[in-house]
């Protein structure tokens, strides 16, 4: 079968021959009929040796759907031909934090050779991918996997994000989305859906823009000198309740830290590498609290899917073949892509 691999830490990714695994015990053997493509690849293939906390080689795709080819003997939860997507944090499987689902948090993160599916271990960007588990394995009815492989993560992260801060989200509160990309644009959606809350979108891009606008933005701001003062302004001059920053660079965390309200929630989820100085007194507001949240539980995923069913979602997809992946790549480095690109069989 094929499948998009790194080779080792440095060198861009190989569209191989390998084998088609076979799966034992409570493995399940999934035909990929989607691999979403999420801008953390492009930080692995960015990263020298020792950057990441697991070792490569390993076959790319952490965001992915298809259906069932084969099953372990021990498997009775699920049968060929049945259509799923993967939760991809696998953890070690063992602790209180993964029996209660939230593997993203697995206690034993730092003992494991991986951070998930695609991050260390064999993921979906080919034709089969091997899951060890059917406890990663969400059924998606008749949602398009094209639609269903981008909300395992560009959908849960975000939908994570707000669960966390939802308190601060309610009648009247004003929430600013800084980068509206693959999960950004998710994240509008989620908001719109779940809560009461005005919405502010941030990008440095037009066509992300446009898209902050179709995906129910009150307002949306092109990133500029004056975005601090104007957020402030459109939120009635107190700053916004809650900053969503899908960058993490140091230009957005300093402009989050500088429109944030007393007491405000900053939530920073891109991995941009930016610094942002935590001092009393600082940049940071009074009663200002910082989050740093990774991917999302196993319980989220399910409502996430249950969300897009009720028609709630759209991910706005840009679908590529698989042997097209280096051009999707090129294309989401370019800041060229509108919401997700999508990797399908050829
Ligand atoms: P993406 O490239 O699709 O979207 C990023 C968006 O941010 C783009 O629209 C871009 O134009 C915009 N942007 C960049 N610089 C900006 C700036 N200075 N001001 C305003 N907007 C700016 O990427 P994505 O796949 O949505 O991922 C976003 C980030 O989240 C990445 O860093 C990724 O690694 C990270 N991520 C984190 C988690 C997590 O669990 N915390 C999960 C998935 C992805
Ligand atoms: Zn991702
Ligand atoms: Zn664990």
């Amino acid at each position: 079968m094929r499948a998009l691999r790194l080779p080792s830490w440095g060198r861009p990714p190989v569209l191989t021959d390998i084998d088609q695994p076979t799966p034992r015990g409570y493995e399940v053997l999934l035909r990929v009929e989607a691999a979403g493509l999420c801008h953390s690849d492009l930080h692995v293939l960015d990263a020298g040796p020792g950057d990441m906390p697991f070792p490569a080689p390993f076959t790319l795709g952490h965001e992915v759907a298809g259906r069932v080819a084969a099953v372990g003997p021990a498997v009775t939860e699920i049968a060929a031909g049945d259509r799923v997507v993967v939760y991809g944090p696998w953890g070690c499987g063992e602790c209180r934090r993964c029996s209660a689902g939230r593997e993203n948090y697995c206690d034993r993160r730092a003992e494991l050779s991986w951070a998930g599916m695609g991050l260390g271990r064999d993921g979906g960007m080919a034709d089969y991918v091997l899951v060890p588990s059917t406890r990663y394995l969400e059924p998606i009815g008749e949602l398009d996997p094209v639609q269903a492989a981008p909300l395992s993560d560009a959908g849960l992260t975000p939908y994570h994000a707000i669960q966390q801060c939802r308190a601060a989200l309610g009648d009247g509160s004003t929430v600013a989305v800084i980068g509206v990309g693959g999960l950004g644009h998710l994240a509008i959606q989620i908001l719109r859906a779940l809560t009461p809350s005005r919405v502010f979108a941030v990008d440095v891009r037009e066509e992300a823009l446009a898209v902050a606008d179709r995906c129910g933005a009150h307002l949306s701001t092109r990133a500029s000198a004056d975005t601090g003062r104007i957020l402030r302004t459109a939120s009635g001059g107190y700053g916004v309740d809650v900053v969503l920053d899908f960058a993490g660079t140091s230009s957005t965390l300093d402009l989050a830290a500088r429109c944030l309200r007393a007491n405000g929630e900053l939530v920073v989820i891109g991995s941009g590498g930016g610094q942002l100085t935590v001092r009393k007194p600082g940049p940071l507001p009074q009663g200002g609290r910082i989050s740093l949240p990774f991917w999302g539980t196993r319980p989220e995923l399910a409502e996430v899917i249950s969300l897009a069913r009720s028609g709630a979602l759209r991910v706005e997809v840009e679908r590529f073949p698989l042997s097209a992946a280096h051009e999707a790549m090129t294309r989401l480095r370019a800041g060229d892509l509108k919401g997700r690109a999508v990797l399908t069989p050829d």
